[in-house]
């Protein structure tokens, strides 16, 4: 039997040109050609968020196919030349890579890539797995490629997992604006919700199969099976030339980066975090829209931020109270010396409400209407009366909560790729 090779890619684009999954796409016929044979989709998995080094949605490849002994050394040949003829190699935060391995996938390598997809993994790291899993390394400039490369490989999508079938665009259309028909769109995304998700956000209108970027991707349709994004495909309709399309099984839309940390005190920057604390403070909104609350628990504290384009999501924060019980999501931006770390919200989870409590001024006995204070514990009068009442106190008034318990997400154009919307609760894997 040929055995079967796991070849991860990573690191390839850069913001002025290129896509790694379009490497893939060149492969998979390439590889085919060569009489290799696929044992899965190409995978396309998405790594942490919020390193700070990724170019757009830190995304790598992965490429699982048997492939005779003798044909072996020619299909990393080719795998390296489309590598290298497709990678922009003058950028300067660049760092293409392949990495191999033959056989079954250790779960060492999975947690070497759940660590990348979590957390922040160093180049040694990278370079002590493959040793230790005989994966063979190739690094066409600096050795930070390796890092997504691997984890690629790790990640095999056991469990939760969806697809996207990504059009890719002729060289020829690549710097002209996209000619997606946005009434294909709707009728695709009328005809196979919520089996696919993400096409269009409801709140705008704006379409979201399309990137906006100076990338060879004309579309992706993201669903739950191969077949519903095929048929979304189908439905699509372009003014310009489709050159390829690939099915991916991917992790997007699975929440495969986020994981509960034990306490605030150990939410660290650059990584996702699911933190569970109380509201401590009334959320307020700063200029630019952004809407800020503070989440403590018995370690510490910290700011969580719900950004000006997560839209109508900020009116569910704003009505947050200090004492509420929530689980809030997101990604850990390191503090400046003003400011400590912040948590980016992805989405927050009520558990628990507090009772919302205002104080209101006590009424006149005489004529009802409010009073006004008659200055620091000096108590209250009423002017029109011309009555003082010096143990009168503000009285607590419990207010109805406009807020339920439940999990709250921004609009899908806010969504990360890796965000699981809330049309996919329910569809995991
Ligand atoms: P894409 O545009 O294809 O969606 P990306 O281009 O945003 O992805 P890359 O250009 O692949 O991102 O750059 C990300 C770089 O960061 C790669 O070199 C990768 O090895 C590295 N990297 C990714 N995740 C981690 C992590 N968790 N820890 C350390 N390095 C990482």
């Amino acid at each position: 039997m040929s055995p079967v090779l796991h070849v991860g890619i990573d690191d390839t684009d850069s913001p002025r040109m290129g896509c790694t999954t379009y490497i893939a796409a060149l492969l998979v016929d390439e590889l085919t050609n060569l009489g290799c044979t696929f044992v899965d989709y190409p995978n396309l998995v998405r790594l942490n968020p919020n390193v700070p080094w990724k170019t757009r949605g830190n995304g790598a490849v992965c490429l699982r196919f048997a492939c005779d002994e003798e044909k072996i050394s020619s299909a990393m040949r080719t795998i390296v030349v489309i590598v290298k003829r497709n990678s922009d190699l003058a950028h300067k935060r660049t760092d293409p890579a392949v990495a191999c391995l033959r056989g079954e996938v250790p779960a060492g390598i999975t947690a070497f890539s759940k660590k990348v997809i979590r957390s922040v993994a160093a180049v040694r790291e990278a370079e002590k797995t493959a040793k230790k899993f005989k994966i063979s390394c190739i690094s066409l400039k600096g050795r930070r490629g390796i890092i997504g490369a691997i984890a690629a490989i790790g990640e095999t999508l056991q469990g939760d997992h969806t697809y996207e079938l990504i059009a890719y665009r002729t060289p020829q259309t690549r710097s002209s604006p996209r000619k997606v028909d946005p009434e294909s769109v709707l009728r695709m995304d009328r005809e196979t919700r919520p089996l696919t998700f993400n096409n269009i956000d409801p709140e705008t209108g704006r379409i979201l199969v399309t990137p906006r970027g100076r990338d060879p991707i004309l579309y992706g349709i993201r669903g739950e099976n191969p077949d519903i994004v095929l048929r979304g495909h189908g439905i699509v309709k372009a003014n310009e030339d489709v050159e390829r399309w690939v099915i991916f099984r991917t992790n997007h839309g699975t929440d495969d980066h986020l994981s509960q940390v034990p306490s605030v005190a150990e939410a660290l920057p650059h990584r996702p975090a699911v933190v569970t604390g109380k509201v401590s403070t009334m959320p307020h909104t700063i200029p630019g829209g952004h809407v800020i609350f503070e989440l403590r628990d018995g370690s510490g504290a910290i700011d969580c931020a719900a950004y000006e384009p997560t839209g109508s999501f900020r009116d569910a924060v704003r009505k947050l109270v200090v004492g509420d019980l929530v689980e809030a999501y997101g990604g850990i931006r390191k503090g400046t010396k003003k400011y400590g770390h912040t948590l980016n919200l992805e989405k927050i989870k009520v558990m628990d409400l507090a009772q919302d409590i205002r104080f209101e001024n006590p009424r006149c006995s005489k004529c009802g209407k409010r009073m006004e204070s008659a200055g620091r514990r000096q108590g209250f009068r009423c002017r029109k009366c011309r009555i003082e009442d010096t143990t009168a106190r503000k009285i607590p008034i419990a207010v109805e909560r406009e807020l339920a318990l439940g999990m709250y997400l921004p609009p899908p154009r806010a969504h990360r790729h890796l965000t699981k919307p809330i049309t996919r609760y329910g569809r995991e894997k």
